[in-house]
């Protein structure tokens, strides 16, 4: 199922299911709560009050308080660069300050002459995991990163807070998805209608599980935290105006303009 937090031009906020257009409204204050409750939710959302997705605000479906991020997590991102596959993830982490929802602008910040964007998969965590719960399922649901990058400031610094860290530098969304196989789903992005990456979850490196395994191990993540789990080949630059879109299978369309 699709769920996605918005505002009505009565400037209430809800949260909802969404199908095609047509949203269906919840009575709950955060999607992770209402994921929680999805079994009951099953029986009885059809018979709810009836939102169309074009009179909304799309907001940011969950408020994380990190986005642990890998780099280089695709086969085939590896070899169009010539480099060595990972022996184990690489990790960075973007700033909660980052976010912005769907159809909101990315700022090109005057600091940067490069503007890159990068499609990810997003893992959504649903409740608290750390290494002390050493389990091998985990609550997780997914959504859509444009992990926006300064690609200049990335290479002058040699690390990567700066670059990856920028206000509006990590759109989510528009909604987070159950009940999806995160391991075989086309993944692309488009700028300005043109095709520029289009690739499959199934070439990561690191499965998503295997990335939690090790991340957790590390790290507490938090109800509501992102992970985002690297981009494919055919990242490339944004100018004043662009529009991009990241295009993941089964969860949805994530747009954004440079302004
Ligand atoms: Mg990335």
């Amino acid at each position: 199922m699709k769920y996605i937090k918005y505002q009505t031009k009565d400037n209430k906020v809800f949260v909802g299911i969404l199908e095609d257009e047509t949203i269906y409204r919840l009575n709950y204050e955060s999607i992770i709560d209402a994921i929680k409750d999805e079994e009951d939710i099953k029986k009885y959302y059809l018979n709810n009050f009836k939102d169309c997705l074009d009179d909304v605000k799309v907001l940011t479906p969950v408020d994380p308080s990190k986005i642990v991020c890998v780099g280089l997590n695709y086969n085939d991102h590896a070899n169009e660069l010539s480099m060595n596959i990972p022996s184990e993830p690489l990790l960075f982490l973007k700033p909660s300050t980052s976010v912005i929802a769907h159809e909101e602008n990315i700022i090109y910040p005057k600091d940067t002459k490069k503007l890159d964007f990068e499609a990810e998969l997003g893992l959504v965590v649903l409740s608290e995991i750390n290494n002390k719960n050493n389990e091998d399922v985990f609550d997780i649901a997914y959504t859509i990163i444009n992990d926006v990058t300064a690609r200049d400031l990335q290479e002058k610094d040699g690390q990567w807070t700066r670059s990856k860290s920028f206000d509006t530098f990590c759109p989510i969304g528009p909604v987070v998805a159950t009940g999806i196989n995160p391991s075989n789903l086309r993944i692309c992005s488009k700028v300005n209608n043109e095709i520029k990456q289009d690739s499959n979850t199934g070439y990561m490196i690191f499965s998503p599980k295997e990335l939690i395994h090790y991340i957790s191990s590390i790290m507490t993540l938090k109800e509501g935290d992102l992970i985002a789990t690297g981009t494919p080949p055919g990242i490339d630059h944004l100018e004043h105006g662009d529009k991009i879109e990241i295009i993941v299978e089964k969860i949805g369309i994530l747009r954004n303009i440079v302004k």
